[in-house]
């Protein structure tokens, strides 16, 4: 397979593109890309100040050095959750995630003479992640409702505190679609209607935008491993099992089977949210049907119904 724009050989094939890319040519599509999504959403502009949301993992590193590499006054925020084998309510992966997600988003930062603010939970509040779910009924075993509500608070308080007009999530296409696919499956319609690259501004809560919730999870791999981040290739040892990853991967199963499905799953619900389709009742065009000359059954379409005229096209070209 070669490069569409060089004809070297080609180091990612997108099949749901179509599209085959060098390393060098797939290094500048990322950020372009990143350019284009950026503007169409209205997310930020070169003069507003992001702070973009890092847990060393590749999608967020990746984004913030593409927002630097774009020219966007970008700093970093990193919470210290304290989810590290030493808690008691670790699963036991035997991985000190938080300290080794902190120590590979301080040196991300350092490297590119960013500047990283680091917020541990446990300093602020007295309690680490784990501790605070064993002492909260939101707990259920898994710390992941009482991180997520800490992770929201702390990411708006720093925003607002620190006076960032916007925060930057690293949410990937795979991650959004998930989310979709579990708010579809209950019609969790108040969550359906707030999904999307952009959460704008509302009374005390800072805007919030995902700029890379176009591209596939691998797309993401892919840019992280091709520019030479270094990120941590361990999920969060609470990941494990979660409803979040078998969503995932039912949606890989249908991304096999039709590639692009993910991505259209998701512009197709951004379109319809747009343009007001979601929860509205369709009842306008059942006011409006008549009865088709030819069969006198009821259609909304002008003249004979779908129905005739197909038989009718058949009839034509069988002539
Ligand atoms: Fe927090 Fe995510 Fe880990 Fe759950 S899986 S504890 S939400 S980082
Ligand atoms: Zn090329």
């Amino acid at each position: 397979m070669k490069c569409r724009k060089c004809q070297n050989k080609a180091s990612v094939h997108m099949r749901q593109h179509k599209l085959a890319l060098c390393k060098e040519h797939y290094l500048e599509w990322i950020p372009e890309q990143t350019e284009k999504f950026i503007k169409k959403y209205q997310m930020f502009t070169r003069e507003e100040k992001i702070l973009v949301a890092v847990s060393g993992g590749k999608d967020s590193l990746s984004l913030w050095e593409i927002l630097v590499r774009l020219g966007y006054k970008a700093d970093g925020l990193y919470l210290g959750l304290g989810i590290d084998t030493s808690t008691s309510l670790s699963a036991g992966s035997g991985i000190a995630y938080s300290q080794e997600s902190q120590r590979l988003s301080e040196k991300f930062a350092n490297e590119h003479n960013l500047k990283l603010h680091v917020v541990d939970i446990e300093k602020e509040y007295g309690q680490s992640i784990p501790m605070l779910a064993q002492s909260s009924h939101r707990g259920y075993g898994k710390p992941c409702a009482v991180c997520g509500l800490a992770k929201r608070h702390e990411m708006n308080r720093v925003a607002r505190d620190l006076g960032y007009d916007v925060l930057a999530t690293g949410h990937n296409l795979d991650d959004e679609a998930a989310v979709l696919f579990g708010n579809t499956l209950s019609w969790a319609s108040e969550y359906l209607l707030r999904q999307g690259p952009v959460l704008p501004e509302t009374n005390g809560l800072a805007r919030k935008v995902k700029p890379l919730c176009r591209f596939y999870e691998r797309e993401m791999t892919a840019y992280a491993m091709l520019s030479g981040i270094e990120y941590i290739y361990e999920e969060c040892p609470f990941a494990e099992g979660s409803q979040s990853i078998f969503y995932k991967e039912t949606l890989n199963q249908l991304e096999t089977a039709r590639p692009g499905a993910k991505l259209i799953f998701y512009l197709r619900f951004l379109e319809a949210r747009k343009s007001g389709e979601l929860f509205i009742e369709k009842n306008v065009k059942l006011g409006l049907l008549h009865a088709c000359p030819k069969c006198g059954q009821p259609t909304s379409t002008p003249d004979f119904c779908s129905f005739c005229r197909m038989v009718e096209k058949a009839n034509v070209k069988t002539e």
